[in-house]
């Protein structure tokens, strides 16, 4: 329980359906009360921040660690996501080979796919009821075209060095067998994710950290990170080690702008649905759910019966903007409803209950990465675009090993002091991203008529930098 006496502030509430449901009051904690000096100060209270002051506990109980949050534990992308807790690296396997080797990619691979039962332990141990159920992935081949790019991923994999027991193709019976998704024509299957409640994990890491001793300072906005040192409104916090954690927030802050840009996804999540659907539709083990169109859709069956649903297709806005408006885009809820219906016609009377969105962030070359450097004491981790719930956990666990200096084999994983190059100024920024998007529906749509895969989806790939 938070250790404030400031009572909720309207609105956090109405961030997510994640957020409406997470048990207990959303309290804000005690903003910063002056001047402070500590070993650690990490800035912002989401899953990269709460994971690496998470760990460093583990290695050095004895370190003075302060989280600064501008709003409260759990305001941004982790309070607000699709839950799949999965194995999955923004960049493709071959991006990440060919900036290490085949060897250092499948390691990164591996610890990807250790980090999901890493986190499912980590709420066994902490007490922390995130409704985590590791059902694995179905992303199911609706059109012709789908089914010729999903498993040619399959066949990539196998020759990354996957086996059958990390990725495999099941046919139309098999896959339809675990989930009825509308028209399917086969599905990849990878056990390798869990469906959380994302807003309960942020919400009891929080706690988790407090346990430990780390101070949470929310209403406490970052003005500039400097040397050795964060300048906020309340006061200035001097640490040997300043951790940058504000992943789709970044580009607000002054030096940063151009390091990742925030681009918004969308969910929307129904009523509780009725037996009825379950016993039509299946989906028993609780598996995340996708397609293999272009515009990504995501799915998870709740705890409590919904299904929460997610996608992109919101615009990109100039000069890397967030703003709660953005959250909100009715013409994409429309969108994703509709999807929805397609994939499950069951649910074609539900009542969509709850619609939002939030920022994520994305690097240059999608390519996700942890660094610290020793010499200025910035430590750094993100870009994880839309694969943060387990990738954020990999990181905090690598930035704490980095920053305590224990030798480890995760300080040596690719993504460790990868960098990216910056986003270009605008307007060209703007023109490129949006046309991205464009592009990407656009492909689908072209499949959709022809079926066969667009070509289109291979400039995009090279747009994205896969
Ligand atoms: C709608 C949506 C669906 C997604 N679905 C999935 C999914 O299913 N699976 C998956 O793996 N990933 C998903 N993602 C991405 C994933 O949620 C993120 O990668 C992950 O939560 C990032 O965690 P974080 O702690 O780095 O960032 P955040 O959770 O965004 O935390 C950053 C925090 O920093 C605070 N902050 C920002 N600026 C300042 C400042 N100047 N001073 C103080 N505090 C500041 C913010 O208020 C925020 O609390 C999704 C994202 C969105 C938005």
């Amino acid at each position: 329980m938070p250790n404030s006496l400031n009572p909720e502030p309207a609105g956090y509430r109405d961030v997510s359906f994640w957020m409406d449901t997470v048990p207990g009051p959303l309290a804000q904690r005690p903003p910063l009360g002056g001047d402070l000096d500590v070993d650690v100060v990490i800035v912002g209270a989401g899953y990269t921040g709460l994971w690496t002051a998470y760990y460093l506990t583990e290695l050095d109980p004895r370190l003075r660690i302060a989280v600064l949050e501008r709003e409260i534990a759990g305001f941004g992308a982790s309070g607000r996501n699709g839950g799949w807790c999965s194995a999955l690296f923004p960049a493709s396997h071959d991006q990440v080979a060919r900036a290490s080797d085949q060897a250092a990619a499948l390691a990164m691979q591996r610890a990807m796919i250790a980090t999901v039962d890493e986190v499912g332990r980590v709420c066994e141990a902490e007490g922390i009821d995130a409704h985590w159920a590791k059902g694995g992935t179905l992303v199911a081949a609706v059109t012709p075209a789908q089914v010729e790019r999903l498993r040619g991923s399959v066949a990539a994999a196998r020759e990354f060095g996957l086996g059958e027991e990390d990725i495999r193709w099941l046919d139309a019976a098999e896959a339809t067998g675990r989930v009825r998704v509308a028209g399917a024509l086969g599905a990849t299957y990878t056990p390798h994710c869990a469906s959380v409640h994302p807003a309960r994990l942020a919400r009891g890491l929080a706690e988790a950290v407090e346990r430990r001793g780390v101070t949470i300072y929310e209403g406490t906005p970052a003005l500039a990170l400097e040397p050795r040192a964060v300048r906020t409104p309340h006061g200035r916090v001097t640490a040997g080690v300043v951790v940058r954690a504000t992943e789709g927030y970044t580009a607000e802050l002054p030096g940063h702008h151009r390091a990742y840009l925030p681009i918004y996804s969308l969910m929307i999540a129904t009523e509780p649905l009725g037996q009825d659907f379950w016993d039509e539709v299946g989906w028993a083990r609780r598996e995340t759910v996708a397609d293999g169109r272009h515009v990504i859709v995501y799915a998870q069956r709740t705890a409590d019966g919904r299904i929460a649903f997610g996608g992109r297709g919101a615009p990109y806005h100039l000069g890397s903007r967030v703003a709660p408006r953005f959250d909100r885009e009715p013409k994409v809820f429309e969108d994703l409803a509709r999807t929805l219906v397609e994939l499950f016609p069951a649910a074609e009377d539900a009542k969509v209950t709850h619609t939002w969105g939030g920022p994520l962030a994305a690097p240059r070359d999608w390519f996700s990465s942890v660094s610290f450097d020793r010499r200025t004491g910035l430590a750094v981790a993100g870009g994880y675009v839309g694969d943060g719930v387990g990738a954020s956990n990999l990181a905090g666990r690598t930035l704490a090993d980095l920053i305590t200096g224990t030798g480890s084999e995760l300080a040596a994983l690719p993504w460790v002091g990868h960098r990216s190059r910056e986003w270009e100024p605008e307007p060209l920024r703007w023109l490129g991203v949006n046309a991205g998007f464009r592009l990407a529906a656009s492909a689908d749509r072209v499949e959709n008529r022809r079926g066969r895969p667009a070509r289109r989806g291979d400039l995009l790939d090279r747009l994205l930098g896969h």
